[in-house]
């Protein structure tokens, strides 16, 4: 397999591009999972154009066709979630649990979006003019440009593609560089079912060029985009100045609140669980935790008891609980963040140590520092990394607006035991999703997923809210 090139997909064809890279596991640099195709603009703008060709037959498809395509795409994706998520935890570092999950979870977005095709209401009205109805329908957006991430290789497309295709679009999907096979594979079950040529399009190659072409055409009429805050502010640039419809799904700097009343086995299983799985390479991952005073020592004491036992190793390996770093890059940028932690006067309590497998990747000890402070670059800054800062505080109140003095807002947890905190911390936390008693991240696929302020821009995800994206309104008047 580490000998064949892996081919975009562009108008019904797989087609070879400009260049190859290498996709090397971070797990086991000698393990080359393939060689995939890199397109270059003019490859990018022929799937442009293949997709507008492609939407207009799609568009005319029927309902019992495209739900009939979402379920044997979320079928697949749900029969082979061992296999897909072993390729996807070899090339993101992710465990294989992690891997088959994400395969799983990507499945069943395919299997929402398969229903909500046969929920296509619209609404009626009577005109203020006599004699005059009136009804609004929704109908595709377009051509729908999909730009991801390398840390949800497979969930990301899934939660977007699955959408798109449910209303009637077609897609160019450019995803991360770093995790080619993963949307290779989840391409080539894509290929095998009855869509129109050109309403699926994979355009594997490097952001500054293929993503460069996407974000500023004219011929896209819809980009979603999740990554980082710095190119989602260059997509929201591009689109804006060509009036494309653009959604952006960014980083964050998300908090766990744990109260003096807070279960601690259970606030310790949410900190653990919420800060270091996925390596801590997750948009909603808790990176900063918050903790009043009276609990502050035991629960401390007791995460790093909890941390002693998370086995960290190759994912490929059973019993291994966190996996690798997904590159060079991001572990220099996690070392990065640890000298940082400490030189702003963090203690470090626990872990950070690089380590070292049988196989050589790249590998971290998940960290844990306290005597930290909100002000601190390492609790302004998103690091995607397995490393998390206690900041002490002396209330409910103070914990509140510690977690809320960001610029980001995706998701904010509390563990407490109280309706008065929980409740009043539901309403005032400045996020767009709340986790009461649970961990900051892992969140459902049928309802909506977002955040505020600089984590998130445009329309909600998920759920029935991501026709608002999809979709446009048309209001009809009828005068019989
Ligand atoms: P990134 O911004 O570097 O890259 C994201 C995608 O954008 C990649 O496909 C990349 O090739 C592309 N890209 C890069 N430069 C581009 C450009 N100039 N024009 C167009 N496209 C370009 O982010 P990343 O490092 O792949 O992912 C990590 C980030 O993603 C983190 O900040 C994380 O929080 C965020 N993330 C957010 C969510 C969410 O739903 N909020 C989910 C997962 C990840």
């Amino acid at each position: 397999m580490s000998d064949s090139v892996f081919r975009n997909y562009i108008a019904g064809e797989w087609v070879e591009g400009s260049s190859t890279i290498a996709n090397i596991s971070p797990s086991d640099l000698s393990d080359v999972i393939g060689h995939y195709a890199q397109a270059d603009a003019a490859q990018t703008q022929s799937a442009i154009a293949a997709a507008a060709k492609g939407q207009l037959e799609w568009q005319k498809s029927g309902l019992e066709q495209r739900y009939a395509v979402l379920m044997a795409i979320g079928d697949e994706l749900i029969a082979r979630k061992d296999e897909l998520g072993r390729i996807l935890a070899r090339e993101e570092g992710k465990t294989l649990a992690e891997g088959a999950g994400e395969v799983y979870r990507s499945g069943q977005f395919f299997h929402y979006y398969a229903a909500e095709v046969l929920r296509q209401m619209g609404e009626t009205a009577d005109s203020v003019r006599p004699g005059v109805e009136i009804e609004t329908r929704r109908e595709p957006v377009g051509v729908v440009g999909i730009i991801t991430p390398w840390n949800f290789p497979t969930a990301t497309g899934a939660w977007k593609i699955a959408p798109a295709l449910a209303f009637g679009n077609a897609i160019v999907w450019k995803p991360a560089n770093q995790v080619p096979a993963s949307a290779w594979a989840l391409t080539e079950i894509i290929s095998r079912q009855n869509l129109p040529a050109g309403t699926f399009n994979l355009v594997m190659g490097p952001g500054a060029e293929v993503g460069d072409v996407l974000i500023n055409s004219r011929d896209i009429n819809a980009l979603t985009f999740t990554g980082s805050l710095e190119t989602g502010r260059k997509v929201a640039a591009a689109t804006a100045v060509n009036l494309v419809k653009c959604q952006l799904e960014m980083g964050s700097k998300n908090a766990l609140v744990v109260l003096d009343d807070a279960d601690l086995d259970n606030a310790v299983e949410c900190a653990v669980n919420g800060a270091f799985g996925g390596t801590g390479q997750k948009c909603t991952a808790s990176s900063r935790l918050i903790v009043t005073e009276g609990i502050h020592d035991r629960f401390v004491a007791a995460v790093i008891e909890r941390m002693k036992k998370l086995v960290v190793g190759n994912p490929l390996k059973e019993g291994v609980h966190i996996g690798a770093v997904a590159d060079a890059r991001q572990m220099e940028s996690n070392l990065k963040y640890l000298e940082l932690a400490k030189s702003e006067g963090g203690k470090l309590v626990y872990g950070g140590e690089v380590i070292t497998e049988d196989t050589e990747g790249y590998y971290m000890q998940p960290a844990l520092f306290t005597e930290t402070t909100n002000d601190m670059a390492i609790n302004r800054e998103e690091a995607f990394a397995p490393i998390a800062c206690v900041i002490k505080v002396k209330d409910y109140a103070e914990a509140l607006a510690t977690l809320n003095d960001t610029n980001f807002g995706l998701t904010g947890g509390i563990c407490t035991e109280s309706l008065k905190y929980a409740t009043d911390f539901k309403r005032n936390a400045k996020t767009g999703c709340v986790m009461v008693n649970l961990p900051t991240a892992g969140t459902d696929y049928h309802v909506p997923f977002g955040g505020r302020k600089d984590s998130s821009f445009g329309p909600r995800e998920q759920g029935t809210y991501a026709k608002e994206f999809y979709t446009v309104v048309k209001t009809t008047y009828i005068r019989a």
